[in-house]
């Protein structure tokens, strides 16, 4: 007599227990998904593919090659230090002392905290909430007190954190700091659009072995026009932007001409309204021209 089949011993029954389980586990994954904006945004992060930054290089002809002296005694020109790099290797440099001014108890470069204003006012009229600052400024000793309590993994040495510069921000949603940022439509506003007002998310995602942090969607580092916009749209930090702004060449990008140089002598476009100069504490200056319209 004929034995009956035993289901489980079928080829069959292993493949359709298989796809059905498969088919559970897509189900819960999206069904996650749909609830964890958080989750859903990471996700979004690691597929992104970004463009190569909007620069062109330039050709010196028909500029002056003014000396640097000079040029630093323009009233067009301002000397910042919005391009100073400040990581692991590149320490706060000896004697830096920002002049700072204060939001709500938490000091900041005045030109960080005109930033943070208009773009806080953006995040409100835009997702209905408003972004607070959890840390700005720190002295050296306040910084190795963050350093004692959290370890290298959350604050980075004394001496070696950009909040000792006065153009660090830790900002936070009311009861949702940290990576619960994200969580909020203020939060993923501000990691998607901070560009478009000076900021950068120094701290991005998957960058860790360039930027030596884990990833901060909190931390934001003011960088001036057009650098912050130029890096969050091609999915750059800072050390890989200054990396690509080889020395002693021209780049335009839109009204602005960029120049990072040791030289004593600088190529200067006839006619711009302001220009910044940034110490990159790399051993070079970094001139942001903005040319005058039209
Ligand atoms: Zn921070």
């Amino acid at each position: 007599m004929r034995r009956p089949a035993i289901p489980w011993r079928s080829r069959r029954f292993w493949l359709v227990a298989a796809l059905c389980l498969l088919l559970c586990l897509l189900l819960a994954a999206g069904g996650l998904l749909a609830l964890r904006g958080d989750w859903r945004y990471r996700l979004s992060l690691r597929l992104r593919r970004y463009p190569p930054p909007e620069l062109t290089v330039l050709s010196a002809e028909g500029m002056t090659a003014r000396p640097l002296d000079e040029l630093l005694a323009d009233p067009r020109v301002t000397v910042s230090a919005e391009l100073l790099l400040v990581n692991g290797s590149h320490p706060v440099p000896d004697g830096f002392s920002p002049d700072l001014t204060d939001e709500g108890g938490c000091p900041m470069l005045p030109a960080a905290l005109e930033a943070f204003r208009r773009m806080n006012n953006a995040v409100r009229e835009q997702t209905g909430t408003r972004l607070y600052v959890l840390s700005g400024w720190r002295s050296a000793a306040e910084q190795e007190q963050e350093w004692l309590s959290g370890g290298e993994q959350l604050a980075a040495r004394p001496g070696y954190s950009e909040h000792q510069t006065g153009m660090a921000l830790d900002v936070c949603v009311l009861g949702y700091g940290g990576m619960s940022f994200l969580k909020t439509d203020a939060g993923r506003w501000v990691n998607n659009r901070c560009g478009e007002y000076s900021f950068i998310i120094r701290y991005p995602d998957g960058k860790s072995e360039e930027t030596g942090m884990s990833y901060e969607p909190w931390h934001l580092r003011y960088v001036g026009a057009p650098h912050a916009q130029l890096m969050m749209e091609s999915g750059l930090t800072l050390e890989a932007y200054l990396e690509l702004l080889t020395p002693d060449t021209l780049f335009r990008s839109g009204e602005y001409v960029i120049l990072r140089t040791a030289a004593q002598t600088v190529p200067t476009p006839d006619s711009f309204s302001s220009c910044s100069v940034s110490d990159d504490n790399c051993g070079y200056r970094i001139f942001t021209f903005q040319l005058c319209e039209g």
